[in-house]
């Protein structure tokens, strides 16, 4: 996960009086105790301007795992927060949960099918759920928002693959989202070795280096960490690592964590802007 900087304006159908008017008929409906009824409706249905500008936002990839969604029909324009059925920790639901955040710019995300999947209507908090007009910040959100929140201070990604939970906010979006599934295992580890082999023959400072550290890459949030976490006499047993056929067993969160005390500041990383998008990590 890359921290993103939403530059972007949301496009004006977000705004429009249909927008409006549908919100209007989702509170009415609330109020009657229908929520289930209208919740499905989105004004953006059909009109692909959303999920445009959602792509340019994202540079194209998953917003919670940074996998490439290479094909428009790969991936799906995703509510941060449930706009029904919200999900907590303890598996309570809680109805009416956020039916006003439906067509709301900063609520959406782009996101592949299997996180969207994973994710679900689960949206746990540790405070009190805000109700309609309540300040959302103030219900203490498990999940971490990528353009809200900086993915570095809890998740900790090592070379063969892995992502560690370092606060209980990053455990709760890698479990709630499955970012350990085999597959994203195996294709971080599989760019971690491609960065480790272009560093060695090419030296950090490469072009094609930088390309891979680019926000537009995939998985440039684990890029950026590996090569400024690990010391260079590491690298070539990391990249051992990365190259191995198996997938990692039993690595502990302490070794992890070992292996983050070489990272120097994050806010040294190149910030590149990739078809008006503004990422940084
Ligand atoms: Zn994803």
């Amino acid at each position: 996960m890359l921290r993103v900087t939403r530059s972007i304006p949301g496009p004006p159908i977000l705004e429009s009086a249909r927008a409006r008017l549908e919100q209007d008929q989702l509170r009415r409906a609330v109020e009657r105790g229908q929520d289930a009824a209208l919740a499905d409706r989105r004004v953006w249905a059909g009109d692909k301007t959303v999920r445009t500008a959602l792509n340019e936002l994202f540079a194209g990839k998953c917003a919670y795992c940074e996998t490439p969604i290479i094909d428009s029909g790969e991936g799906t324009i995703e509510h941060f927060r449930p706009v029904r059925r919200a999900i907590d920790a303890d598996g309570s639901i809680s109805s009416h949960h956020y039916w006003w955040l439906a067509n709301e710019w900063t609520n959406l995300l782009l996101s592949c099918m299997i996180c969207s999947r994973n994710k679900g209507n689960r949206f746990p908090v540790t405070g009190p759920r805000a109700e309609f007009g309540e300040n959302l910040a103030e219900e203490a959100a498990l999940l971490l928002n990528p353009c809200e929140d900086d993915p570095n201070a809890h998740l900790t990604f090592v070379s063969d693959g892995l992502v560690v939970g370092d606060t209980e906010r990053g455990r709760a979006t890698i479990e709630t989202l499955a970012l350990n599934r085999e597959a994203l295992i195996r294709a971080r580890r599989e760019q971690a070795a491609a960065l480790f082999t272009r560093v060695e023959a090419l030296g950090a400072n490469s072009d094609l280096v930088r390309q891979m550290l680019d926000p537009g890459a995939p998985f440039a949030a684990m890029c950026r960490q590996v090569l400024y976490s690990q010391p260079t006499a590491h690298r070539s047993q990391l990249r051992d690592s990365a190259t191995s056929t198996s997938l990692p067993a039993n690595r502990t969160i302490a070794s992890c964590r070992a292996a983050r005390q070489w990272a120097r500041p994050r806010n040294d990383a190149t910030t590149v802007r990739r078809n008006g998008s503004n990422g940084s990590c």
